[in-house]
């Protein structure tokens, strides 16, 4: 997407090769949540290579990886018993909460929203709603996958609350699908690239509960929105909604690859030792860094942190609504906040306008990103530990990009 090549970053700012900086609000897509180059994941991760770099767990287990179990055990929704595995990455981890949902239910279908994205691997794709570019021309995809529709409040009908938008995606897995084939319901408590869709209040929760009624189980993927980024330590706790099953990565170990599922003991437990695993997964390197990252988030709150940048940058996207009616929406939770463009007064999308305000504000040294189902989101993720004099300084530069796109 950028020009240009990265040679190192420090807290919220890239440095290309040639020197140049960028104000990164897009945290490498919300992975950098604590931003570049903490010294205190550097200390751990380099420690833990002089002690060693790898067994697989399975073969030579290690206390960094149960540690890490632990705190995903603690932090998650809910107070029942816990298990974890961990993975290298996201689509893995959707993958495997999967595994666990059919092998506990002994049920077959999954489904999913519209406008959801779950990863770039066979079944993860066949879970992601969008075509080009994460599905064109790889097909076949896995069976017994199907979809329901998202609560998406800037397109539903004026005033559908989440509870009428839930009854909406309950009547269509019940009518095509049958609850008694259904293993699991999987949703994003937040979309993340199909465009920061904020469903409606009320709609998880209603979900939810039809999921428990019908021996449904609910699987949040917070691979996007886990680790503080909405301003909890997960997005579900805004509406006091546990899943069975949460998978997470991205923030997880602030660069590392690495990934988790955790869930219910019992469902968890379900499985037959060697069902689930990988050569990689927990690797004690990504552990260590997992381990830095959880303890940074809690001795800085960083869910605090992004409740105030969220504050920050809600007032501004707001303000500049009211200037430019390209602007059809402005929506997000915390530290996760987008702008979507249509033509005025309707709900065309506008991808153009996007892309040219992107294209502008990455010329002018600030990293954003796009997203959405028809590519006309802007979307901001910045690390949670930027100041509020940086984060004014690229929301300045997104400002003149938006007055020069629509000029
Ligand atoms: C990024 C993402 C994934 C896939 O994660 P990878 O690490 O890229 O495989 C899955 N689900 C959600 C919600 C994501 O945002």
């Amino acid at each position: 997407m950028l020009p240009v090549y990265i040679d190192r970053a420090d807290g919220a700012v890239l440095v290309d090769v040639d020197g140049n900086s960028y104000i990164d609000l897009g945290s490498g897509i919300a992975v950098t949540s604590i931003g570049h180059n903490v010294e205190s994941v550097v200390d751990a991760v380099n420690d833990q290579m002089r002690h060693f770099a790898h067994t697989c767990f399975m073969v030579g287990p290690y206390e960094g990886y149960v540690a890490v179990c632990e705190k995903l055990n603690e932090l998650t929704p809910g107070g029942h018993a816990k298990t974890s595995i961990l993975l290298n990455s996201g689509a893995e981890a959707v993958e495997n909460a999967i595994k666990v949902a059919r092998h506990a239910t002994g049920r077959q279908a999954v489904v999913v929203f519209d406008h959801a994205y779950h990863g770039r691997t066979n079944l993860t794709m066949a879970l992601t709603a969008k075509n080009m570019p994460y599905k064109d021309g790889f097909g076949p995809f896995a069976p017994e996958v199907y979809r329901a529709p998202m609560s998406y409040p800037f397109r539903d009908p004026e005033g559908m609350s989440g509870e009428e938008s839930a009854g909406r995606a309950i009547e269509v897995i019940e009518k095509q699908v049958g609850a008694a084939n259904v293993a699991c319901v999987l949703i994003e408590p937040i979309q993340g690239e199909g465009g920061f869709v904020v469903p409606a209040a009320g709609f998880l929760p209603a979900v939810a509960s039809w999921c428990r009624d019908s021996e449904v189980l609910f699987v949040a993927d917070e691979v996007q929105t886990g680790f503080c980024r909405t301003g909890d330590w997960f997005a579900c706790e805004n509406e006091g909604v546990v899943p069975d099953l949460v998978t997470t990565a991205k923030g997880i170990a602030g660069g590392l690859p690495l990934a988790g599922v955790t869930g219910r003991s019992e469902l968890m437990g379900n499985v037959h030792t060697g069902g689930l695993g990988g050569t990689y997964s927990g690797n004690p390197v990504a552990c260590a860094a997992a381990l830095a990252v959880i303890r940074t988030m809690w001795d800085l709150d960083l869910g605090g942190e992004a409740r105030r940048i969220g504050a920050v940058i809600e007032a501004r996207l707001h303000g500049l609504q009211k200037q430019h009616p390209v602007i059809g929406d402005v929506r997000g939770r915390g530290a996760m906040q987008a702008i979507e463009f249509v033509k005025p007064g309707t709900t065309v999308a506008d991808p153009a306008t996007a892309s040219a305000v992107a294209a502008a504000c990455h010329a002018a040294g600030v990293v954003i990103l796009t997203c959405g189902t028809w590519s006309n989101v802007i979307r901001l993720l910045p690390p949670l530990t930027i100041d509020d004099a940086l984060l004014n300084e690229g929301l300045d530069v997104l400002a003149e990009s938006v007055a020069a796109a629509v000029a």
